[in-house]
């Protein structure tokens, strides 16, 4: 399966720099140290997706995986 480089941002965002550094480099708004997302876990940013305890609230992998599960079916849209 070949990904489109905006569906790769996604996996960026996890695997290849602290994701909370990470974001703010890019201009993510923040709010102390999570990443502020909306409800498809987008950022403010265009196709930079969030997801799990870099996210805030509950820091439980139940809540991780549901957030990720979300954050994979947008970036498949974008
Ligand atoms: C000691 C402990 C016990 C826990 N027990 C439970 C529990 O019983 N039940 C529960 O539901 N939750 C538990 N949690 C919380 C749970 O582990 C997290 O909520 C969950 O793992 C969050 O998933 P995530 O994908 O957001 O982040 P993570 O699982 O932390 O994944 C982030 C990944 O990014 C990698 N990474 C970070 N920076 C870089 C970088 N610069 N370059 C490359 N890779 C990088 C990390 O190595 C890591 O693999 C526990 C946490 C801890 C610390």
């Amino acid at each position: 399966m070949v990904l489109k480089l905006k569906q790769m941002v996604f996996l960026l965002l996890k695997v290849l720099l602290g994701s909370l550094d990470f974001a703010k480099k890019l201009g993510a708004l923040c709010d102390k140290d999570k990443i502020i997302v909306n409800s498809k876990m987008e950022t403010n940013i265009k196709g930079l997706l969030a997801c799990g305890d870099c996210t805030g609230g509950l820091l439980q992998v139940a809540k991780a995986v549901h957030e990720g599960a979300i954050a994979g079916l947008t970036a498949i849209k974008l």
